[in-house]
């Protein structure tokens, strides 16, 4: 069975709205283990339309198209395809019903043009809408499957889930089960040398990708059940994490604040951040956690040598000798934001973001990084590339603090 995907509307082609229909339909086709080697996207032109659905069907047994079955007159997707197959566009009673309760539960007048959306090709099976006016269809038609979907992806995604999947699952030959490794502090080049003889494994497949920063190894295994899919990614995952298991710091949703989150609270700890040129960045990430307000008591956010001295109360002889970037300052800003906040964890970081404020001795990226307990006070000082921009390297310090903070509580 090949499939392809054939997405309807001309703010595609112009670039004002991202492709995300075709990603979700295609790692979805992925999943099911249904091969999807092409897909298109394609204006509201009925000429257009017509040579794209022409072109897909020579090519697949499958096509799903979505967008363009709104009410107004460039909303042509129905009749295209209807035209394509030489096919009748029925009027159906019941899609009509549902269309008007949609606008019932909602105080609303019937728009005339609303009607149109009730027209379906002859021989199709409507596919109902939830939470739009827009229904789709599944159609067997000249020996191909066709799927019509609407472009609104929360319409499309339920329709997806409450429909699609069930009628797809007929063709689906295997399975396919994906995990995702995260690691930090590794470069991708060395965990790939790590696992070089792996990536050329057929089944699992394993490969790096490198995302914000960090190292992701992806898992995909096939198999005919999602069980044995799931033994062949264990396996994998084990020989993979006994060639680089220190550097693994969670799995395929994880972030580094969830995990940092979820390591205090199994610990009951509590942690305060004193943050000079992340700029409250380490702050806004941990907030994102629900639940965050168990562990975090005070951040502050301390730019200037005048906010780490009246606020921080760093010593100003500390930022004269060795700078406000410096393993001591970094130190100082870790303890004394930990006494006021009067949290088990204080963590501390000043850098140079970059693009100006370097010197010969203290390039764009520097940064240090300062952890500090009861017992014992750590400096980490990272050099992070300076290429891709102050934003990065912001973004980036702040994922190297997280990671040292996770090492920290561990
Ligand atoms: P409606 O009933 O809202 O008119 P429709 O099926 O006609 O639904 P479109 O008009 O084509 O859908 O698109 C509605 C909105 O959905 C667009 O403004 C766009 O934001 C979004 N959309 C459409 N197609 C896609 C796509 N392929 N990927 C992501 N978003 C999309």
């Amino acid at each position: 069975m090949k499939a392809e995907v054939l997405c309807v509307g001309t703010e595609l082609i112009l670039g004002d709205t991202i492709n995300t229909n075709a990603a979700y339909i295609c790692r979805k086709l992925a999943k099911l283990g249904i091969n999807c080697f092409f897909h298109t996207a394609v204006g509201d032109n009925p000429q257009r339309i017509a040579h794209s659905i022409d072109l897909a069907i020579k090519r697949a047994d499958l096509l799903i198209v979505t967008g363009g079955l709104g009410p107004t007159d460039d909303d042509i997707t129905m009749q295209a395809i209807a035209e394509f197959f030489k096919a009748e566009l029925v009027f159906n009673e019941q899609a009509y019903e549902k269309i008007k309760n949609f606008f019932a539960s909602r105080n609303r007048e019937v728009p005339q043009k609303a009607r149109k959306q009730a027209f379906f090709p002859e021989g199709s099976e409507v596919i109902t809408n939830p939470t739009g006016t827009a229904p789709g269809i599944a159609w067997d038609v000249q020996g191909k499957h066709i799927i019509v979907l609407p472009g609104v992806p929360d319409e499309l995604y339920i329709m997806w889930e409450t429909f699609v999947e069930n009628y797809l699952g007929k063709f689906s030959e295997y399975f396919i089960e994906k995990k995702f490794l995260k690691f930090f502090g590794i470069p991708e080049g060395s965990l790939g040398e790590k696992i070089k003889d792996l990536m050329a494994c057929e089944n699992p497949t394993v490969a790096p990708l490198v995302s914000e920063g960090q190292t992701n190894i992806r898992i995909a295994a096939k198999a005919k059940t999602k069980h044995e899919a799931g033994i062949l990614i264990d396996k994998m995952q084990n020989e993979i994490l006994s060639r680089a298991g220190e550097y693994l710091w969670g799995y395929d949703e994880d972030t580094l604040e969830k995990v940092v989150g979820s390591l205090l609270v199994s610990k009951g700890l509590t942690v305060s951040a004193a943050e000079s040129c992340t700029g409250g960045l380490i702050s806004s990430r941990l907030t994102d956690t629900p639940g965050s307000s168990g562990y975090i008591k005070m951040n502050i956010v301390a730019y200037s040598n005048e906010a780490k001295i009246n606020t921080l109360g760093i010593n100003a002889g500390l930022i004269k000798t060795y700078g406000a970037v410096s393993k001591q300052v970094a130190a100082q800003m870790a303890q004394n934001v930990r006494e006021l906040a009067g949290t088990d964890i204080g963590l501390g970081i000043t850098g140079i973001a970059g693009p100006t404020g370097a010197t010969p001795q203290k390039p764009v990226g520097l940064v240090y990084i300062g952890l500090s307990d009861r017992s014992r006070t750590e400096v980490h000082k990272v050099n992070i590339n300076p290429g891709f921009g102050r934003k990065t390297v912001k973004h980036r310090a702040s994922s190297y603090a997280l990671n040292y903070l996770r090492l920290f509580i561990k």
